[in-house]
């Protein structure tokens, strides 16, 4: 089941490039909706929890959905160290996103998905630093705490809030984690994403968005609180 990801030999040294760290050893595995099931539940994830799974990092490791060639420029960006083992999983996740649309230079290299926090990241988080997506993800990756890093950033913008409590806030909640996508009914959409809801005994989204629009200031930020931020199955 072993082979090179589609494009994997152009989308490699780009995003080594852009976020100027080494990928080194990738494995790529194409599945397919079983094999997801089995890799996902072997690294403790329930059955349930991989029903549309269509890319998942782990470790060295990158499965990607044979029906889904499009996740691999995202789960590169994971492999690079934006992901939520290293970083609360809303915003490893909409910064991903925001790094791939950055990134691709081919609509067939990417595919929207977890739409609510690319927006926050876009919106709210990305202005408030003056910075770029893949600036922010060249500076996440390589560092060895970026919850502390990414909170540090913040203060510098806000040297009011309260840097410890948002690094443990912007700090992951549980390791490994898989992208989850659906066929959608959007007519010509072809696929979108959802997110699956936040563990209970994380500290949520809400919480999250929350402290970090303490630093983004109520205009900015209300707006998101108030929308959905969760898809659905
Ligand atoms: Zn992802």
């Amino acid at each position: 089941m072993e082979r090179a990801c589609p494009r994997q030999g152009v989308l490699v040294p780009r995003v080594e490039r852009s976020l100027g760290v080494s990928l080194g050893d990738v494995r790529c595995h194409i599945v397919d909706m079983g094999g997801m099931a089995n890799v996902m539940s072997r690294a403790g994830w329930s059955r349930n929890e991989t029903h549309g799974v269509v890319g998942f990092q782990l470790g060295r490791d990158v499965y990607v959905r044979q029906d889904a060639p499009w996740t691999v420029l995202h789960e590169l960006i994971h492999r690079a160290g934006v992901n939520a083992d290293r970083l609360n999983r809303y915003v490893a996740e909409g910064l991903t996103e925001a790094i791939a649309l950055e990134l691709k230079e081919d609509p067939a290299e990417h595919r929207p998905t977890y739409p609510a926090e690319t927006q926050w990241v876009q919106g709210v988080l990305l202005p408030k630093l003056g910075m770029r997506a893949v600036h922010l993800g060249s500076i996440l990756a390589k560092s060895s705490d970026p919850a502390r890093t990414l909170a540090e950033l913040l203060a510098k913008r806000d040297p009011s809030i309260d840097r410890g409590a948002l690094s443990r806030q912007l700090a992951a909640q549980r390791p490994e984690r898989p992208d989850i996508g659906e066929r959608g009914s959007v007519a010509g959409a072809g696929s979108r994403a959802y997110r699956p809801p936040p563990p209970p005994d994380s500290d949520g989204t809400v919480g999250v968005i929350a402290a970090i629009l303490l630093v983004s200031g109520a205009t900015l930020g209300l707006p998101l609180l108030l929308s959905p931020s969760r898809g659905t199955r």
